[in-house]
């Protein structure tokens, strides 16, 4: 067992929630502690805590944000070499991305650029007409130069050495892509950044891509998550909600038989990056959630993609919670609540040379749920489970999900994911989950 007696545990529980119940502190100075997941190794956390006091920043909307990441200087889109000076920036209020400079609302049909309507679109490469092949010409060029509007109003490039975190319980950003983005090859380009207490809502693309060949039925492809990280290492993202609510999936039309998906992920780490730690957010009613690592031939990921996900609450999510290649991921004290989620497909997507170990996680489902379908596999070989707990209508168990997996696949799953974590922050027994999760994830009361 590599979590605590019952008793000792019960003895965590009560300080854990002792030091999440409170927040009278000042959360822009806070450091992420030397044993809080894989962001804790090499150079860890500081985020901004060390600004001085011109570098202490609050933001009310998206202009103000964007000046605030660099230095102060105002510009229309948000700059691709933002500044790496320490600094603490609290967004009080909402803060909406799909504005224009003096902060009015832009709605999708203010993007349309060279005489791009969806109407057009639709009736242009509609399968029944155009067949099942690639949209190419005028039509489809006008899309992308619509997308790339909408892209220069919505993406927000922190540099490093930055602490973004919510003032009070209800800091939203609101419809943009936080993009922290390195340079690819080049070591800590990207690096020690920090953003908690925030609720990131309704990142949406406008324009969506037609990929007719991509399932049965073909699909719309978005671009934007809420949070990506790429060559990027040594990343907090802690205490905060992402989530569709104007765009949930249920309110989407279909064209041409397939959901018009206008989301991507909610936090997507790829491309090299690494020592991430995700902890105590919320992720609610969205598909897509979590990719780590973006391709099989991605050579550069090899040893990278270090993550650890530990205390956040998954409810009602599809899948890619998360999906992984590659990295060594530790995943625990997870509460995923599979009630109601119609589209659930899987939880932990077990990717190319993936090292998944996932310890004392906790599921609450509802009748159709069978624990084989917690893992989906992706060229992947092996992974390390102990002490899930699912507990449903035909469930009230510790479960065994690799077995389960095996009994119903092949080829199997090994059970031997060859590391073992040591970073493990507040790891508890899986039955304190859903007691503290649903209380303390998200962000501060
Ligand atoms: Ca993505
Ligand atoms: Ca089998």
């Amino acid at each position: 067992m590599r979590t605590q007696t019952t008793l000792l545990g019960a003895v965590c529980l009560l300080a854990s929630v002792a030091a999440h119940a409170h927040n009278q502190r000042d959360l822009g100075r806070e450091t992420l502690r030397p044993d809080n997941g894989w962001a804790a190794s090499g150079s860890g956390v500081t985020g901004g805590s060390a600004a001085v006091d011109a570098q202490v920043y609050t933001v009310t909307n998206r202009a103000e944000l964007i000046a605030a990441l660099n230095n102060g200087v105002v510009s229309s889109t948000s700059p691709s070499n933002p500044s790496n000076e320490p600094k603490i920036i609290y967004v009080q209020g909402t803060i909406d991305a799909n504005v224009d400079d003096a902060n009015q609302p832009l709605a999708c049909t203010d993007y349309y650029r060279n005489g791009f309507t969806i109407e057009q679109f639709l009736a242009t490469y509609d399968p029944a007409v155009w067949g099942r092949v690639a949209p190419t010409g005028p039509v489809e060029a006008a899309r992308v130069v619509s997308q790339q509007a909408q892209q220069a109003r919505v993406r927000i490039r922190p540099g490093s050495n930055t602490t973004i975190v919510g003032l009070g319980r209800n800091a939203t950003i609101r419809g943009a892509w936080l993009d922290i983005r390195g340079t690819a090859g080049v070591a800590n380009s990207r690096t020690n950044i920090i953003v908690r207490n925030i609720t990131f809502q309704d990142t949406f693309d406008c324009f969506p891509a037609w990929a007719p060949t991509d399932g049965a039925l073909g699909s719309w492809n978005s671009q934007y998550d809420s949070i990506s990280t790429r060559d990027s290492n040594n990343v907090w993202i802690d205490h905060n909600t992402f989530e569709d609510r104007t765009t949930a999936d249920e309110t989407l039309p279909l064209y041409f038989g397939v959901i018009f998906q206008v989301h991507d992920g909610l936090v997507d780490i790829t491309n090299a990056s690494d020592l991430v730690t995700v902890s105590w957010n919320r992720f609610r009613n969205h598909d897509k959630t979590m990719l780590i690592g973006s391709s099989d031939t991605a050579a550069a990921d090899r040893g990278k993609l270090r993550v650890t996900l530990h205390h956040n609450l998954f409810d009602k999510i599809g899948q890619r919670a998360p999906r992984v290649r590659f990295g060594q991921v530790h995943l625990y004290n997870n509460f995923y609540d599979l009630r109601g989620t119609p589209n659930y497909v899987y939880s932990w997507g077990v990717g190319i040379e993936s090292a998944i170990f996932a310890e004392e996680n906790f599921f609450l489902a509802d009748r159709s749920f069978t624990v084989d379908q917690i893992i989906d596999r992706f060229n992947g070989t092996t992974l390390s489970v102990s002490g899930t707990l699912v507990v449903g209508p035909r469930v009230r168990n510790p479960v065994d999900v690799i077995s389960a997996w095996n009994a119903v696949n092949d080829p199997d799953l090994g059970f031997d994911a060859g590391w073992t974590p040591t970073l493990n922050f507040e790891l508890l027994p899986a039955w304190t989950t859903p007691l503290l999760v649903p209380l303390f994830a998200g962000p501060f009361r």
